[in-house]
């Protein structure tokens, strides 16, 4: 079975790089490629895929969506999606909770796979940060630095949090009241159990992520790098075919790599 795929974002950096990675493959095809209405090349064809604004007719002409888009973009495709009960990948990260309303109603009808981050590599990171977290405990401090292209809109990264919501897991302790996601000024000493998460911004790099372990007199850093794209988009097509036929649920690519 031929696995058709739409694609929401064609003229972004991951839309295209999504439409690259199909390109020559048999088990799946890009059946469709939606953009809002203003988008660069909409009405042709980009990298041979015709580009519209109509998300009814995109979803119809699917069996799975994958969406790197706009936190916007993502809940309205999501509501868009419910009553057609199709299956999704979306990879949009800063969603905010009414966002994450409209996904959570997908999951409901339809099974969506959603990942801060598709590669194989930052998947291994997030069991590994966990495992250490849980044998180093908050005696050791944790610290998550992020890298990002100058374009990037949100912060910190998607995958940045990921890494340190798995600290926490370890560490046995509620994220939200052991995170810190900047520091300035008189800040004091830095608590216990703190989880840090710091910001750069520059140029034209793809996603650097490390987690650091400071313990009394050494040190442990387990860092990943992105150098393509390339590797989220073939992460997320994978994630597609996979999707299609499970049942309705919520997944992330743990279970999409079969690593739970
Ligand atoms: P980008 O700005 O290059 O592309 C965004 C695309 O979304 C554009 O083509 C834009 O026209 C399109 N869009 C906006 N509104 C739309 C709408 N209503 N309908 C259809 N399309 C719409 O951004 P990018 O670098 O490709 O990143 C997109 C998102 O993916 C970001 O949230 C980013 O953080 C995330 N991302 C996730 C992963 C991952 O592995 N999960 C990897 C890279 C980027």
């Amino acid at each position: 079975m031929t696995v058709r795929v739409c694609v929401l974002g064609p003229s972004g950096r991951m839309g295209r790089a999504v439409i690259d990675a199909a390109a020559g493959r048999g088990d799946l095809a890009i059946t469709a490629a939606v953009d809002r209405p203003e988008a660069p090349g909409l009405g042709g064809a980009i990298a041979g895929v015709a580009a519209t604004a109509d998300i009814g007719a995109g979803l119809d002409a699917c069996d799975v969506y994958v969406d790197f888009t706009t936190p916007a973009a993502t809940r309205a495709v999501a509501i868009a999606a419910t009553p057609r009960r199709r299956a999704a990948v979306i990879g949009t990260t800063g969603l905010t909770a009414a966002d994450e309303e409209a996904v959570a109603a997908l999951v409901q009808v339809a099974p969506v796979v959603v990942a801060a981050n598709f590669s194989l590599g930052v998947n291994l990171v997030l069991g590994l940060v966990r495992r250490a977290a849980r044998t180093l405990g908050p005696e050791w401090d944790a610290e998550v630095v992020e890298t990002h292209h100058r374009a990037k809109r949100d912060a910190p990264s998607g995958t940045a949090l990921a890494i340190a919501r798995a600290i926490a897991a370890g560490h046995g302790s509620d994220y939200d009241r052991v995170k810190r996601h900047t520091r300035d000024g008189e800040i004091g000493a830095r608590p216990r159990g703190e989880i840090g998460v710091s910001t750069v911004r520059g140029g034209d790099v793809v996603g650097e992520h490390t987690a650091y372990f400071f313990g009394a007199g050494e040190r442990i850093e387990i860092g990943h790098r992105a150098t393509s794209r390339a590797i989220f988009a073939a992460g997320a097509l994978r994630a597609a075919t996979w999707a299609v036929g499970q049942p309705p649920g919520r997944y992330d690519m743990l279970d999409v790599l079969g690593l739970v």
